[in-house]
């Protein structure tokens, strides 16, 4: 199949939380490197409390919805806002569909990419989640006008995450907390850049079984 049902909303927001649930301990010991070493429990709380509002039959639109405005209204720090846009614009470019197909996945990452970088003012290179996110969507994109399927173009989107990810361990932060710390940030990981790729690959991989079935 080339599209799944929105009614598969819950499923895929379950696996989103499990995932940051899992790696929160590892979040927050990057985060330690090069900030505060919170990023790992913010997250974890508030990817928690969202499930704790998760209705159980929540389409796609709704359960992003129920994560971004859990985390913009209950998550401090830079995350909440940041990530509750993300999901919030992602839930608002995909409200009343009911199916979700390869064009409209690219259409709901553009949306949350443009709302990140409206809200932080964050480029490439500035060693944030942007560096994640950029290049997933963008490689995502590309391989849909190159004549991808949904599920080749989600491989290459996750793939590309990856790869933005561990682009943030050579480059200076010029942003947000850790750019206090200038050249010693040289080296680490970026936290939120991390986040986000562990976000991408499990939406990716929760969208491949379905398009699989
Ligand atoms: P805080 O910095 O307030 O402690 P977190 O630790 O939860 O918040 O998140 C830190 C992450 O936030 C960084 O690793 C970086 O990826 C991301 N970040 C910070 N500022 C911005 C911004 N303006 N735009 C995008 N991402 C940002
Ligand atoms: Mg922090």
């Amino acid at each position: 199949m080339d599209s799944f049902p929105a009614a598969n909303g819950s499923q895929i927001i379950r696996r989103l939380v499990a995932t940051i649930q899992d790696n929160a301990a590892y979040l927050s010991e990057l985060d330690g490197a090069i900030g505060d070493g919170d990023h790992g429990i913010n997250m974890s709380k508030g990817f928690g409390l969202a499930l704790a509002q998760l209705d159980e039959q929540a389409d796609l639109s709704t359960g992003l919805a129920t994560l971004g405005e859990t985390l913009f209204t209950e998550i401090g720090g830079a995350m909440g806002p940041l990530y509750g846009t993300f999901f919030s614009e992602m839930a608002a470019a995909c409200q009343n569909r009911k199916t979700i197909d390869a064009i409209l996945f690219g259409t709901m990452l553009q949306a949350g990419l443009h709302g990140v970088q409206d809200l932080g003012d964050a480029k490439v290179c500035d060693k944030t989640l942007v560096d994640t996110l950029a290049p997933a969507t963008k490689s995502y994109v590309a391989a849909l006008t190159a004549g991808a399927t949904f599920a080749e173009a989600l491989q290459r989107m996750a793939r590309a995450a990856e790869s933005g990810k561990e682009s943030t361990r050579d480059l200076v932060a010029q942003i947000g907390r850790a750019s206090r710390l200038g050249e010693r940030t040289r080296g680490h990981l970026d936290a939120g850049a991390t986040s986000c790729y562990l976000i991408l690959d499990a939406m990716a991989g929760s969208m491949l079984a379905l398009l699989a079935k």
